[in-house]
């Protein structure tokens, strides 16, 4: 088999989520968004596809190292293209994204699984059929009836138990969010989600990403008298040395990095350095599937658990197919929005959830994305 084709559909769709000024996602009035759908073809007509903001596979990455890299090559030697996109990240000019590779990557998976007629967790080595999921919030925000108070927060996280949740990871308020960042409203909010779900239901907090030592430490103080299962992002990830000074100071486990670049290179030095007690990676931050098992695999041999960041099929197939991760992150999560609902260029939903928060592995081949294709052709812009 051979890869024939790299197309690039950007279409259209109707949303109800807006991003506020600082690139955090809240539920507004319905707008059209922008979708790219990366499709790779191979020789005997079987294709693979994958998802993306367009900006990141926008035509010149495309013609200048994708089409260069994969075309004419055998998908199922998915680690050497991977490899030789890698090699082609140096040279040029910070272009050619780990997001970018995680796009191409996901779509050759596709390829080989829809090729086989097997799920690509499947691919990886299947570890569970099911996995449980923690109901991820978005961001808080200053919408009466939405995320504004520690009341919401604590209402909210009712309603999520109700639908079966086991856990709930709180996102809280940051700016542009008039009082923001506020340490004292990060805890008051953690503690009105602990008194509204009692004592057996898991909690994680990932707040405002740039408080000081003093501020993450306090606020990992409060997380442990709340009883807490993990604090997550609290300082700018590039020091590391902030986190294994925090990681020491904390009895609760401090989990990361998530943002930052480096791909499994830097979890590999946070690991040594004791900088977190929970690795983290997902599959568009570090550069692809392969990369993010490679995490996970690191974090296995030091006896940690790996927690997979972000939602969606790529992040599901990870899950699937690793042991040291206890949850699937299903979100982001808010009172005006219904996440069960299917966006328009899908069938249906990839994570849909039972009744006692279990997130079922798909069983469709590769990423096993329900795609709606005639949807996609209507609200076709572009094409390349
Ligand atoms: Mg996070």
């Amino acid at each position: 088999m051979k890869i024939d084709a790299i197309d690039v559909t950007v279409f259209t769709y109707p949303t109800r989520r807006e991003s506020d000024s600082a690139g955090h996602s809240h539920p507004g009035k319905e707008s059209q968004a922008k979708m790219a759908m990366m499709t790779i073809t191979a020789d005997d007509g079987q294709k693979g596809y994958a998802f993306s903001p367009a900006e990141i596979i926008r035509p010149h990455i495309v013609n200048a190292f994708l089409r260069k890299v994969l075309i004419g090559q055998n998908p199922f030697d998915r680690e050497r293209l991977w490899q030789d996109l890698v090699h082609w990240q140096r040279g040029s000019a910070n272009q050619l994204t780990d997001r970018a590779l995680a796009v191409a990557e996901q779509a050759i998976w596709d390829l080989i699984g829809r090729s086989l007629n097997v799920p690509v967790h499947k691919l990886l080595g299947g570890y569970r059929e099911k996995v449980p999921a923690y109901g991820s919030t978005m961001c808080g925000d200053e919408l009466e009836g939405g995320l504004s108070t520690p009341e919401e927060y604590g209402r909210f996280a009712e309603k999520l138990v109700q639908r079966g949740y086991q856990a709930i990871k709180l996102h809280t308020w940051m700016p542009p969010v008039s009082f923001a960042p506020s340490p004292k409203m990060d805890v008051k909010a953690c503690a009105a989600v602990r008194e509204a779900v009692g004592p057996d239901v898991a909690l994680m907090l990932d707040g405002y990403h740039w408080y000081s030592r003093s501020d993450a430490l306090y606020i990992g103080r409060e997380l442990q008298k709340l009883n807490f299962a993990w604090f997550e992002e609290p300082m700018e990830e590039q020091s590391m040395d902030s986190y294994r000074w925090l990681t020491q100071n904390l009895d609760i486990d401090v989990i990361g990095p998530e943002s930052l670049s480096g791909k499994y290179f830097s979890r590999a030095d946070w690991v040594k350095a004791g900088a977190c007690d929970i690795l983290r990676a997902g599959v568009q931050g570090v550069g692809g599937i392969g990369p993010c098992m490679k995490v996970a695999a690191l974090a296995e041999s030091f006896g940690m658990d790996c927690e997979i960041h972000g939602n969606g099929p790529a992040n599901l197939m990870v899950v699937g197919a690793i042991k040291n991760c206890r949850w699937y992150e299903r979100g982001l999560l808010h009172p005006f929005l219904d996440y069960d609902e299917p966006a328009a260029y899908l069938n249906s939903i990839i994570d849909p959830m039972d009744d006692e928060g279990f997130v079922h592995l798909p069983t469709r081949p590769g990423l096993g994305e329900d795609i709606n294709f005639s949807w996609i052709e209507q609200h076709t812009l572009s094409h390349e």
